[in-house]
């Protein structure tokens, strides 16, 4: 009995590899370089790559003495909304992936703990909490749609950047209001 009970990975998935293809043996070199659809809940909460999406694979699959090293880059589109004036924004994001993947039963996987090194399970590895957290960490938490967005105005809700400059609202106390009033009628 293995000492973790793996959730079967979907060869199929988008973000699972099979390395069926790639000798195991040390040095054997493999790549992969095509587009998958980017899975849910890729990002954060303001911003993130769309479920779908097109997503970019460029790896290089490289046999080591217990496992496969893969190392490469993952970019794809974001979308998401400027934390100061809520206007859409559309970017896109590169990151670079370095994981190891120890063979089961290897020596490293039975002396290390499954958080530290990623495992293959049989012939497939699951690239998809590695990429997950490269995004997660590439992305900005504040995201805006340029650095020196002046966001809201606060009185109108218009994007200050949208109106005159020096715009703002006469800030009248009612009871000033009512004495002004005043003041004109005895003109
Ligand atoms: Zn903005
Ligand atoms: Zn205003």
């Amino acid at each position: 009995m293995p000492k973790h009970t793996p959730t079967h990975l979907d060869p199929r998935s988008p973000l699972v590899l099979d390395t069926r293809e790639l000798p195991r043996r040390p040095g054997a070199l493999r790549t992969v370089k095509r587009f998958v659809s980017a899975p849910s809940d890729l990002g954060l909460e303001l911003i993130g790559v769309p479920e779908g999406a097109d997503l970019s694979l460029d790896l290089r699959l490289e046999s080591v003495s217990e496992g496969v090293l893969v190392s490469g880059t993952v970019n794809g589109p974001v979308t998401g909304e400027c934390g100061r004036c809520l206007r859409p924004i559309n970017d896109s994001v590169v990151v670079t992936v370095q994981e190891l993947y120890a063979y089961e039963h290897s020596t490293t996987d039975e002396t290390t703990d499954e958080d530290e090194v990623g495992r293959l399970q049989g012939d497939l590895i699951n690239l998809e909490p590695a990429v997950r957290d490269a995004v997660v960490l590439a992305l900005p938490t504040n995201p805006v749609c340029r650095d020196d967005c002046p966001g809201l105005c606060p009185d109108c809700g218009v994007p200050l950047d949208e109106l005159p400059e020096g715009h703002r609202h006469e800030q009248v106390d009612p009871r000033w209001a009512a004495l002004s009033n005043l003041t004109r009628e005895e003109e």
